[in-house]
């Protein structure tokens, strides 16, 4: 482990042979300017679907017209790949759970503190315990940076709340400072939060759920790989080319009803912060 981090936090730990480790922003990004290069698709970006309008009949398909503040779409088949805001297009009210994660990045390492720290340039932890911290080392684009991702809430009003933010922020202060000694001088240039979907019975809310509407939400925290997947087999159902997932794909139970909003906000956020506290030096 040390030779891997550079540091001696970790006594051991599990290496997944055939993994890959990716910049999730570069990533989603490059697959955006490739689509909108490398093909007829135009992506709009901030520009919120406001409203979800049956048009009625046409030529013997129901037509949706997705309504924004500057224009509109209008078409046979919509894909809803909005996570947990699917619930305010009407669907899968009260079975999905918005939870945030959190997460900071440290300024950009300079060439001595990089030789200090010493270890791979490029790494990434998962804690054993869900509640610990993920921990890793990037390089590259924007530099040689550690990042450090704990805390959670429980938000049914989809929104964070600053304080929560600032307590973040200052956990993976702590969480740095207790694995960085050698980089006690580095400090966190961002912190950012963003919504998870997760359902009770850790199912997608997927399938059309009315006649053209398609969801493919809640990925139950695993983002890249399940939301790829989910949009793969939605894509290829509604276009009738099936051509790889589809086949391997067991069409799941819906997402089980959650108790009343107050109820869960409560019971949940005790429960997060309790398994937090019992994480101790995970975290
Ligand atoms: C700090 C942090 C670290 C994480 N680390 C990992 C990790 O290491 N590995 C991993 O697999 N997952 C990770 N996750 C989880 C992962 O980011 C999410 O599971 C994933 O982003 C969900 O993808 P999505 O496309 O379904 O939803 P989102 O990424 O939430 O995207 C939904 C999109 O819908 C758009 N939208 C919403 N409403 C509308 C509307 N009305 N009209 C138009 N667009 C709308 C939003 O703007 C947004 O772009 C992490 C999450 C956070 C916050």
């Amino acid at each position: 482990m040390k030779d891997l981090t550079g540091i001696d936090y970790y006594i051991n730990g599990l290496w997944t042979p055939g993994t890959a480790m990716l910049q999730p922003a570069l990533y989603i990004q490059s697959l955006a300017d490739g689509v909108s290069k490398h093909s007829n698709v135009t992506i709009y970006e901030n520009s919120p679907v406001i409203d979800l309008i049956d048009e009625g009949m046409h030529g013997g398909e129901k037509i949706w017209k997705a309504k924004t503040k500057m224009g509109s779409i209008s078409s046979s088949k919509i894909i809803l790949a909005v996570n947990g805001m699917v619930e305010r297009f009407g669907y899968f009210e009260n079975r999905l759970m918005t939870i945030f994660t959190y997460s900071s990045m440290s300024r950009k390492l300079t060439s001595n503190e990089s030789n200090i720290l010493g270890g791979s340039k490029e790494w990434g932890l998962t804690s054993a315990d869900a509640m610990g911290s993920s921990v890793r080392r990037i390089s590259g684009i924007g530099g040689d940076r550690i990042l450090i991702r704990n805390r959670w809430s429980y938000n049914p009003n989809m929104e964070a709340s600053d304080s929560f933010m600032i307590s973040a922020a200052k956990s993976h202060s702590s969480s740095f400072n207790a694995r960085f000694s050698s980089l006690d001088g580095v400090t966190m240039e961002y912190c950012w939060g963003g919504r998870l979907c997760l359902s009770l019975n850790n199912v997608f809310a997927q399938g059309e759920v009315e006649e053209g509407v398609y969801s493919a939400c809640c990925q139950n925290g695993l983002g890249t790989a399940k939301g790829t997947a989910i949009g793969i087999i939605t894509a290829e159902k509604i276009s009738g080319a099936i051509s790889s997932l589809v086949p391997n794909f067991v069409d799941e139970e819906a997402p089980k009803k959650l108790m009343p909003k107050a109820i869960m906000w409560a019971g949940v956020n005790a429960y997060l912060g309790w398994k937090e506290l019992m994480s101790g030096k995970e975290k």
